[in-house]
């Protein structure tokens, strides 16, 4: 089984280019499916997202 296609976590397209990733403080890990999806999640939780 290969792994389905991921969907990006703020605007919900499916994830073609991998690498747009945040890890939050619990451990669980975002996927985005650009650079601008990416910043705006992590604009609005920064309290939730691991600093880099
Ligand atoms: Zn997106």
């Amino acid at each position: 089984m290969s792994e389905g296609k991921k969907t990006c976590d703020l605007c919900n397209l499916t994830v073609e280019v991998s690498g747009f990733t945040l890890k939050l403080k619990t451990g669980e890990e975002k996927v985005f499916c650009c650079e601008g999806c990416k910043g705006i999640y992590q604009m609005l939780n920064e309290d939730k997202v691991l600093p880099e």
